[in-house]
């Protein structure tokens, strides 16, 4: 690509495009000329790469051709949405005069401006922006050990922010899937950030953070807005500057900041939303993860709700419950849900349509979307208020109730005010109805009233000038003119009638006809231009007139758009709910963990779209007791999806919404890990083995007895004994030091001896498999034990492995297993198993001991034990004596 010559000896227009590239070196100009947007010099050469354009060239700039390509202004969206979607940013410079306002200033060319910059984070047209997900800009201001966050949507006006661990920076920006990020310098270049790498823009906090947060919210201080820390501030304002340079100084309308501080969330590492495919599976389709499995909602609103709440279950009983009891009242109202989900069907995104008005960047649709909504709202409004009584509304939904009726409200005025059928833009007229505005009619009938004088000027013309078949046309330069057969008009030319008013001046010759003027008609031209301009200019302030009047009323309409939104995610929940066994979880406190009868509603979902066999569902019980469950079986026997199935219900739980299953029982749950599928990291350049380590080690050091672990196959990137040590290690420490409830699976059978005795909370569960008529056949459901380890060569003999292979195999496996037990590392005094938080193991095998069970009196005749000085004898009976107190 070539690069950016200097500004020396540019023309007039090419000058303000120096301008305006070099204010922001790192967008795209998009250039107004006319009735096109045009890019030069090295932003051609990338924007017509990007966007598959002719790319050109227009005059010289010293002495060289300038390369130009060149988009028509009146469908730039589509090409701005390319743009945004490769990552670029475009600086729109736009025309702020007509030609004949810079020849009246004999200026040598038209004023031109950048008027915004389009960027990921700051968009807010239909065609740029996904319908269900947000678009969030977050910005990231460090501050020793914290970051403080501060994410926004410029298209809803949604705004948070909270102080985050900076090791906690990663899980923030999974959770948020930010589509813009401001961040300076030193933090851009932290690891959590480089998978956004493309996302980030570079921006310092400002010093007066505060002040300048105050003043864009008008308020002299920010307390009424919650407890902020310094660092949520700087972000907070971060943000704001960052917004209000994009828009050219404009803000839209903004909720104030909400510091999330103390208000829980489920915490989930980047690998853990991959691994349970919650937004989306893991090719990135939206169809086969969770989201996709479980949304029923209507609205574009309403599916960015549910996916946010997806996103960020919740981690207090109370906040929970309160959804659940609306999901649980709108599944039992049944006629109630109905009529809120036809009110919600079809219903417009006013939330967005309402940041668009703020912007002063709207069309007429949004205007109509503001009073769809509030309609919408007023009937949803309506079912509630008739159905809350005895049950009363839960809270969540009498707060919907207040919110759908918001005051002030300009529906009415809207209403009155709107015609039937909305033109495309503003600028096309015929926004307004008649009878809204009596100045604008008047106009309007002036305007009218000289097209039917026009009318009546072609009989009187057709007349006066003998030609029968003279049509008065309307022409874009020329205005209003006579158009004659060319044989008609040669003898007009020839022999023109008497003069006055209807003498006719020849205008333009062409094929077939001539055009020809006179004085009436030019009189009729002006008046007609004339007062269509002032209708025009006069519909333009009554347009802008509604447009204040939704936004004085913006906080309302916001607060019912979020409330619909809401009310859509909940009758959704119990949509779904109504049609299968669906139930409320029940939420504890303490850390208990009971389902009963469990399903996969992805796997369960994609099994009845291949109208393949039922799902079986699956009972799972991490109670106090047993919290680890130790899962073995052969390879396809449906070990993910039960590992899988069990967090999901979590995440749906703590959501607020119903779980597939017929009871659950479920303590809170602050952070959930799971590691299921592969990990393979190739883009990251580093093993699989070592990314599993390195996801193994994150849970390590951050789980505790609240959280819930899923782990499948750990130790199974490294040869077999590395592998079976690591995962013995790592259940262990599970067991003991985390004290956190697990699902463990394993193809190491050695794992299975650790279950009763020496850690006595493991419970073994196994996938059941059957052989019949030859076949190997998959049952799906989990039962207690473990797999019979010869299912390898079962399976393998099934699938037809000749004979011969299969029987050498067999004795293969026999000497491997000899040798084992000669290396067993229960049987050897490896320091590796001696368990991290318990006393060391005596000698001897633990294997036939049992374990030290903490607290208990085995543990202190242990410690009482000097191993050194018993005879092989004495420890033989020490052993029994410690059985028996086992
Ligand atoms: P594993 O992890 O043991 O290799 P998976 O969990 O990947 O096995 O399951 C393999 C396939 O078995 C799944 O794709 C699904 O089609 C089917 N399956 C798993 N669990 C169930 C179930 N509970 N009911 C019905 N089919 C199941």
């Amino acid at each position: 690509p070539s690069t950016i010559p200097s500004a020396a000896g540019a023309t007039p227009a090419l000058a303000q495009w120096f301008a305006a590239k070099a204010a922001h070196p790192d967008a795209l100009v998009f250039f107004r000329m006319g009735d096109f947007f045009e890019l030069f010099f090295a932003d051609a050469e990338a924007a017509a790469q990007a966007l598959d354009i002719a790319l050109t060239f227009r005059g010289e700039h010293q002495g060289r051709p300038v390369p130009m390509c060149g988009v028509p202004a009146h469908s730039v969206e589509g090409y701005l949405a390319r743009l945004i979607r490769r990552g670029f940013r475009v600086a729109i410079c736009d025309q702020l005069e007509t030609p004949e306002e810079a020849k009246r200033r004999r200026a040598a060319t038209i004023r031109r401006e950048v008027v915004r910059v389009v960027t990921p984070g700051t968009v807010t047209e239909e065609a740029l922006l996904e319908a269900a997900r947000p678009a969030w800009l977050l910005a990231l201001a460090p501050a020793g050990a914290v970051v403080g966050a501060a994410w926004l949507e410029v298209s809803t006006g949604a705004f948070e922010t909270e102080a985050v661990p900076r090791g906690e920076l990663a899980a923030l920006l999974a959770r948020l899937e930010p589509a813009e990020i401001l961040a300076p310098e030193g933090l851009a270049a932290d690891p959590a950030l480089a998978p956004y790498a493309g996302a980030v823009a570079h921006a310092e906090p400002p010093r007066d953070g505060a002040r300048r947060l105050a003043a864009a919210f008008e308020v002299a201080t920010l307390d009424g807005f919650g407890a902020f820390t310094e660092a949520e501030i700087a972000a907070a304002a971060m943000a704001v500057d960052y917004v209000r340079a994009t828009q050219a100084g404009g803000l839209p309308r903004l909720a104030p900041p909400s510091p999330r501080g103390g208000r829980g969330v489920l915490q989930m590492d980047a690998p853990t939303r991959r691994s349970l495919e919650i937004l989306r599976d893991q090719r990135g389709g939206t169809r086969d993860c969770l989201l996709g499995a479980v949304d029923r909602t209507l609205t574009a609103a309403g599916a960015r709700e549910l996916a946010a709440r997806l996103a960020a279950p919740l981690t207090e009983a109370e906040a929970i419950a309160a959804r659940h009891d609306a999901v649980g009242f709108l599944l039992a109202a049944g006629a109630v849900r109905a009529a809120v989900r036809a009110a919600l069907k079809g219903a417009p995104d006013m939330a967005r349509a309402l940041a668009r008005l703020s912007l002063d960047r709207f069309a007429p649709r949004d205007l109509a979307a503001v009073r769809d909504g509030l309609a919408r709202a007023g009937t949803i409004a309506a079912a509630l208020a008739e159905a809350s009584g005895v049950p009363p509304l839960p809270p969540l939904l009498a707060a919907a109730l207040r919110a759908l009726r918001p005051d002030p409200d300009p529906r009415a005025a809207l209403e009155r005010a709107l015609a039937e059928t909305l033109p495309a833009r503003v600028e096309d007229g015929g926004v307004v109805a008649p009878g809204y505005d009596g100045e604008l009619d008047a106009l309007r009938r002036l305007r009218d009233g000289a097209r039917e004088a026009i009318a009546a000027l072609q009989l009187d013309l057709a007349q006066a000038w003998g030609v029968a078949s003279l049509k008065i046309r309307h022409h874009q330069q020329l205005g209003f003119l006579a158009e004659v057969p060319a044989a008609a008009g040669e003898k007009l030319l020839r022999a023109p009638p008497a003069g006055g008013p209807h003498a006719p001046v020849h205008r333009q010759t062409m094929a077939n006809a001539m055009r020809f003027t006179c004085a009436a008609l030019a009189d009729l031209d002006r008046r007609v231009a004339e007062a269509g301009e002032q209708a025009q200019r006069r519909e333009r302030l009554v347009v802008q007139h509604l447009r204040r009047l939704c936004l004085d009323a913006a906080p309302g309409i916001a607060a019912a758009a979020q409330a619909l939104a809401e009310l859509d995610v909940h009758a959704a929940a119990a949509e779904l709910a109504a049609s299968g066994v669906w139930c409320r979880p029940e939420i504890v406190e303490r850390p208990e963990f009971a389902v009963t009868a469990g399903r996969h509603p992805v796997v369960e979902a994609a099994l009845a779209r291949a109208r393949g066999p039922a799902f079986v569902s699956n009972d799972c019980d991490l109670s106090p007791g047993r919290r680890i469950c130790l899962l073995t079986g052969p390879n396809m026997a449906g070990k993910s999806t039960y590992l899988r199935q069990n967090a999901l219900l979590v995440v749906l739980a703590q959501a607020g919404l119903f779980v597939p299953a017929e009871r659950a029982r479920l303590g809170l749950v602050d952070r959930l890990f799971s590691r299921v599928g592969a990990a393979d990291d190739i883009a990251g350049g580093r093993s699989t083995f070592m990314v599993e380590m390195a996801e193994t080690a994150a849970i390590l050091n951050q789980a505790g007895p609240r959280s819930l672990v899923v782990l499948d196959e750990v130790g199974r990137g490294t040869a077999t004994w590395d592998g079976l040590a690591i995962a013995w290690a790592v259940l262990e420490a599970l067991h003991d030091r985390l004290r956190c409830r697990a699902l463990f699976a394993t193809h190491f059978h050695e794992l299975v001896t650790l279950a009763g005795g020496r850690l006595p909370e493991l419970a073994l569960a196994t996938m059941r498999v059957r052989e019949w008529r030859g076949e190997v056949v998959f049952l799906h459901s989990v039962a207690p034990g473990a797999a019979e380890r010869s299912w390898g060569l079962h399976v393998a003999r099934l699938a037809g492995v000749p004979r011969p292979v299969v029987a050498r195999a067999e004795a293969v496996l026999k000497a491997l297993e000899d040798r084992a037990r000669g290396l067993d590392p229960l049987s050897d005094e490896l320091p590796l198993f001696a368990g991290p938080a318990a006393a060391p193991a005596p000698q001897g095998a633990p294997r036939d001991a049992g374990g030290a069970a903490a607290p208990h009196p085995v543990l202190a005749a242990l410690a009482d034990l000097d191993p050194d000085a018993l005879t092989p004898r004495e420890a033989q009976a020490t052993l029994y004596r410690l059985k028996s107190l086992a």
